[in-house]
């Protein structure tokens, strides 16, 4: 692992640039190395000014967002797919602009609950706009990670077995897979064996429990998830997501289906994440070397 994060979405919906910046020191108090913000519309945020509160934090920026409907680069609606592909470019200019090293989510399709299934010339439309941002990104020294998601929020990229497909479609080498925990303890037969599979492609990692709240409260089984990221020699960043109705953001909370609190306090909440994901991945590594040592 290269940096242990966590999602803002823990401290605040991000309404300000104070709720931000307040979210950057509460992270970088609790030990966290990275920071993960929504999207943040250049003409309401100062983006230089968040980059020097991270900087000053000696904290990384990940961004991440899925696309509105209405900007869907897999749809069959050329206009749709044009104002997405838009909006990734603005996206990437964004992360460059406020210092960060990643744009992951779910960028290759709306971020809601379909009512069809997802069609060959939708997904062309997506692999086509993914590619091309995927350039863009590459120029500006941003990283494009892909979030594989549920079944109720997406229909396109479900598994990291669709998600890999998708990204040898794309000819890029620049794109990489976002896992989470939390989706895949839903659409994976075997999350585990689905960490293996992604192997190098893995770019981003999201920790979550299966009803998104405390680590430890739900029926993800952890240690086979570090053992494989152990395996795969995973060196890049890991963030902690957890979501309540204790924090709201009219958008994504919708999206998520935040309908209760798993939580109301964040501080606690943020401490014990940071506690147990390191304890964690201490055990997995300890595990490893008495494995080899015998
Ligand atoms: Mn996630």
């Amino acid at each position: 692992m290269r940096r242990l994060g966590i999602h803002s979405f823990c401290w605040t919906g991000g309404a300000t640039q104070d709720d931000i910046e307040k979210a950057m020191e509460a992270s970088a108090g609790c030990g966290f190395k990275l920071i993960e913000l929504a999207y943040l519309r250049p003409e309401k945020f100062d983006l230089d000014r968040l980059a020097r509160r991270a900087q000053s934090l000696d904290l990384d920026i990940a961004v991440t967002m899925g696309l509105p409907a209405a900007s869907d680069v897999s749809s069959e609606d050329p206009d749709a797919v044009r104002r997405g592909e838009a909006l990734l470019a603005s996206a990437v200019t964004a992360v460059r602009d406020v210092g960060g090293s990643k744009l992951g989510g779910i960028l290759y399709s709306a971020h809601m609950k379909y009512a069809a299934m997802p069609t060959d010339r939708g997904r062309q439309n997506s692999v086509e706009a993914i590619a091309r941002t995927a350039d863009i990104a590459q120029a500006a020294g941003i990283d494009l990670v892909l979030e594989i998601v549920n079944r109720f929020e997406t229909n396109l990229l479900n598994t990291t077995a669709q998600g890999l497909d998708f990204i040898a479609a794309t000819g890029s080498d620049h794109v990489r897979l976002h896992l989470d925990t939390f989706h895949m303890n839903i659409e994976e037969a075997n999350p585990a064996a689905a960490i293996r599979l992604a192997g190098d492609r893995l770019g981003y990692f999201h920790i979550g429990e299966s009803n998104r709240g405390y680590l430890g409260d739900g029926t993800i089984n952890f240690d086979l998830i570090f053992d494989a990221l152990l395996d795969i020699g995973y060196d890049r960043d890991i963030t902690f997501e957890s979501f309540s109705s204790a924090v709201v953001d009219e958008g994504l909370s919708i999206a998520c289906a935040i309908w209760r609190d798993t939580w109301t306090e964040n501080l606690p909440l943020a401490r014990h994440a940071k506690a147990y994901i390191d304890i964690r991945r201490e055990e997995a590594a300890r595990r490893r070397a008495t494995v080899s040592r015998a």
